[in-house]
C-alpha cells in the first residue's frame, strides 16, 4: 500500500492511534478518518437488536438524500445447500453475478473478513457505511448497552434492546451531521484516495482541492470527459494524482503534461473558450495548519486545515498566456518521422533537424537539439 511520495499515516493507523473512549463529534467532520464515507459500527452481541437498529437507521438516512452502505459478517452460508446457485457456486468460479427481479448480487469468495477488505468492496459514492459486528473495530461505534466498550473504543452513542426507536432517532441525526458538508468534494477526495493507492495525504487533499478550485474558476464541471480541459502539472509528487483523478485529464489522452518544477500548482487550459490560468499553492500553508489546527500529528493537522480552509486562503489564481499548438492536440499524430541515426519513429514534432537529417532528440544531443524541435520551431 505505499509507493506514494508521500509517508504519511495510513486510514487505518490513524484510526487506531485514537484513544478516547467517548467522544462528542463535531458536525460536519468525519470522525475516525480523514476521507468519507463516515463508517459507523453498530456493535453489540447476539440478540442485543443489532440489526432492528440498522433497518431503521439504512431507511432514515436514505429518506435524508445520503447514500448508505450496510457491511456484515455472518457465520451462516449465502444459499441454502442444494440451491441451483449453490451447486454452481460449488464448482469454483473466481466470481458469480446473479441478476434476480429484486437484487443483482456479485459473489467473490469469502476472503479474511477483515474491515479494510469489507470496505473495499464500497463504491466512492456512498456517504454512510453502517458495519453490524459484534467485535470492536477501528470505527466510531454505536454501542449495545448489554456491551462494553474496549480501549480505545471512539462510542458516538448506545441502545437498549426496549428503546431502539428513540436510539435511532437520535443517532440519524449524529450520523447525518457527521457527513461532510461538502460531499461532492468528500466524493471526489475518495476517487482520488484510490487512485493515490489508497493512501490519504496532504499533498494529495491539496492537489484535489487545486484541481476542484480551478475546474470552478473555469465554470467546468469535471473530471472532463470532453478533451476540453488541458492540465500542466509542476509537481510529479502525490498532488499530481489527485489533479489527474479530478480533472480526468492524463498523460495518455494528451491532456495533462508534467514540468516538474517542484511546485504544487498547475495550469489550466479551457480549449473552447481559450481561458487559461494557474492556480498555485500559498506558501506559509504548513504553519497555518499547525496554528489552526493543533495536535500532536502534523499529517492530521495538515490535512485537516487542507480539507477545511477556503480555498482564497490555500490558493493563487493567475492568468495566463497558453494556446495549443499543431503538435500539442489530442488525436492522431499530425507527422511521425525515423530518426536518420537510430531509425526510431518520433511522432509529433519531436525531432530535431539537422544537417545529417531528421534525428530524434536523444540522438541530436544537447547541442545539436538547442536550434529547437520541428514542433518548437513551428510555434
Ligand atoms: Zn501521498
Ligand atoms: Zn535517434
Amino acid at each position: 500500500m505505499t509507493g506514494n511520495s508521500c509517508g504519511g499515516p495510513t486510514l487505518r493507523q490513524t484510526a487506531k492511534t485514537m484513544s478516547k473512549t467517548v467522544i462528542t463529534p463535531t458536525p460536519g467532520i468525519l470522525v475516525g478518518r480523514p476521507i468519507g464515507p463516515q463508517v459507523i459500527c453498530v456493535r453489540g452481541p447476539s440478540r442485543s437488536g443489532k440489526t432492528s437498529l440498522c433497518e431503521r437507521l439504512v431507511a432514515g438516512l436514505g429518506q435524508s438524500g445520503l447514500r448508505v452502505a450496510y457491511l456484515k459478517r455472518t457465520h451462516h452460508l449465502l444459499d441454502l445447500p442444494g440451491k441451483s446457485s449453490a451447486r454452481l457456486w460449488d464448482t469454483g468460479p473466481a466470481l458469480m453475478v446473479l441478476r434476480a427481479t429484486d437484487r443483482l448480487q456479485v459473489t467473490h469468495g469469502p476472503g479474511e473478513g477483515t474491515a479494510a477488505e469489507l470496505l473495499q468492496q464500497v463504491p466512492h459514492d456512498i456517504d454512510v457505511v453502517l458495519f453490524e459486528t459484534h467485535a470492536p473495530e477501528p470505527y466510531p461505534a454505536i454501542l449495545s448497552e448489554d456491551a462494553e466498550p474496549v480501549e480505545g473504543e471512539l462510542v458516538i452513542g448506545s441502545w437498549s434492546l426496549d428503546g431502539i426507536d428513540a436510539a435511532a432517532a437520535q443517532h440519524l441525526a449524529t450520523i447525518a451531521s457527521l457527513v461532510p458538508r461538502d460531499r461532492a468534494l468528500d466524493r471526489t477526495l475518495r476517487i482520488a484516495l484510490a487512485f493515490h493507492g489508497g493512501h490519504a495525504c496532504p499533498g494529495m487533499v491539496l492537489g484535489a482541492r487545486l484541481a476542484v478550485t480551478a475546474g470552478r474558476a473555469l465554470e467546468l464541471a469535471l473530471p472532463d470527459r470532453r478533451k476540453r480541459l488541458f492540465v500542466v502539472s509542476e509537481t510529479d509528487r502525490c498532488g499530481a494524482d489527485a489533479i489527474q483523478t479530478v480533472t480526468g485529464c492524463r498523460p495518455g489522452k494528451r491532456t495533462m503534461k508534467f514540468l516538474d518544477y517542484g511546485k504544487l500548482a498547475a495550469r489550466f487550459l479551457d480549449a473552447e473558450t481559450g481561458r487559461a490560468i494557474r492556480v498555485s499553492t500559498r506558501s506559509g500553508l504548513r504553519d497555518i495548519a499547525r496554528d489552526r489546527f493543533p495536535g500532536p500529528d502534523r499529517h492530521a493537522s495538515q490535512m485537516r486545515a487542507y480539507l477545511d480552509l477556503p480555498a482564497e486562503e490555500l490558493f493563487t489564481i493567475s492568468p495566463v498566456q497558453w494556446s495549443l499548438g499543431l503538435y500539442e492536440q489530442p488525436g492522431p499524430p499530425v507527422r511521425r518521422v525515423e530518426c536518420a541515426d537510430c531509425g526510431e519513429e518520433v511522432s509529433d514534432g519531436r525531432e530535431v533537424p539537422a544537417a545529417r537529417g531528421l534525428l530524434c532528440q536523444a540522438c541530436a544531443g544537447p547541442d545539436t537539439a538547442r536550434g529547437g524541435t520541428t514542433a518548437q520551431r513551428e510555434v
